[in-house]
């Protein structure tokens, strides 16, 4: 192993989120994938005979003859990605944050707790002060840090500069999600080929009230949440990779089209935050032409971290309507959870 890498663990390596982080993290500057852990099922075994690998890419050389380890923080590295199912996150995330490690979790379980920065570097950064006041940080400087639901993380993105070019009254979004989203094996095949299912369990709730964190401020040692109305439909469609969502939206002041689409293109996390090794050039693309974004042809825009925008057209209920897509997996859940580790980095949360 290089010297000079942080050695990082994965919790659910052998999920899909797991999978992508590998995936990810495969000739990373700063870090080295040196642990990985799941359940008992796969414990013991090597990470090639352990995981369903379901990425296009081969599993790296290296990471295919590692062992998967118990879920313990007994011998784990200090800075954990965590993909584990919100359950068993609820129970696992705090005995690592305990022991000491940088916990930086995809799940929902912490996700709305006050002490806990939902994250997304572009949008809101500064939420990350909230881990000093984490009893974690202040006992053994271990924390944890989340990102949002994949199904919020586009729709955030591009809501965060109509926000603060325009405001936010009001939100209605119709989501179209990928199966790579429920997680390996997930849906059954029967169940979504030719097929849309009109329910995510706890989908909507989660896309309501993280996008008020996320999208809220930072006040003393808590987070204001955002005060805008908001109404999520969620649907699991048979579409690989790839979250589509239809929004309409209702603005605090009146905007032209012109300027909407300025206020996405223009729109840049912090210099900090450009230079990082996994920020899109674009966090916003918008896409002119008619028919787009699609997933099939846009998804992996800016390597998966750039969320495409398109469709913008007046809304005869609210003001404007207009198309989202992200990638699930990567802007989604793991590319996000990476993007945050570095922002830990520069800002010297990692030892
Ligand atoms: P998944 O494919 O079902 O993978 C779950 C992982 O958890 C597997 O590695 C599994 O290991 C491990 N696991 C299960 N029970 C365990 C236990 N008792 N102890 C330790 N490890 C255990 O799920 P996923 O889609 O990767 O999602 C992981 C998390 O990320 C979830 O909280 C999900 O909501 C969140 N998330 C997912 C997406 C997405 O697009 N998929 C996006 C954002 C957030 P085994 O293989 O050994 O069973």
């Amino acid at each position: 192993m290089s010297i000079t890498k942080i050695p990082v663990g994965i919790l659910g390596a052998t999920g899909m989120v797991g999978q992508r982080f590998i995936q990810l993290l495969e000739n990373h500057p700063w870090f080295e994938v040196a642990w990985l852990a799941a359940s008992d099922r796969s414990s013991g075994k090597s990470y090639a005979e352990a995981a369903k690998w379901r990425m296009r890419t081969a599993i790296p050389k290296k990471v295919a003859k590692l062992k998967v380890s118990a879920a313990s923080p007994e011998g784990a590295p200090k800075v954990i990605f965590a993909a584990l199912d919100s359950d068993i996150a609820r129970e696992l995330e705090p005995q690592f944050a305990e022991a000491g490690c940088a916990v930086i979790s995809n799940s929902s379980a912490y996700r709305m707790d006050p002490s806990v920065p939902l994250v997304i570097p572009e949008v809101n950064p500064e939420h990350l002060k909230l881990i000093e006041t984490q009893t974690w940080w202040k006992k053994s400087k271990g924390f944890m840090v989340t990102n949002s639901n994949c199904s919020i993380m586009g729709l955030t993105i591009a809501l965060a500069p109509l926000q603060k070019a325009f405001g936010l009254e009001s939100v209605f979004a119709v989501t179209m999600q990928a199966v790579s989203g429920a997680g390996y094996p997930g849906v059954a095949s029967l169940d979504i080929l030719g097929n849309v299912i009109p329910f995510i369990k706890n989908e909507e709730e989660k896309m309501q009230e993280e996008a008020h964190k996320l999208l809220g401020r930072l006040k003393g040692k808590q987070v204001e949440m955002a005060h805008f109305g908001m109404s999520a439909h969620c649907n699991r469609v048979p579409v690989e990779d790839g979250h589509t969502e239809s929004i309409s939206v209702k603005l605090r002041k009146k905007a032209s089209a012109e300027k909407i689409i300025a206020a996405w293109r223009e729109f840049r996390g912090s210099s900090e935050v450009a230079r990082l090794p996994h920020a899109p050039a674009e966090p916003i693309f918008y896409d002119e032409r008619p028919d787009r974004p699609q997933p099939r042809f846009d998804v992996d825009r800016g390597k998966g971290m750039t969320t495409t925008v398109g469709r913008l057209r007046p809304c005869s209920l609210l003001d404007w309507k207009f198309t989202v897509l992200s990638h699930n997996t990567i802007r989604g859940a793991a590319g996000a959870a990476v993007l945050n580790a570095e922002l830990l980095k520069v800002r010297g949360y990692l030892g």
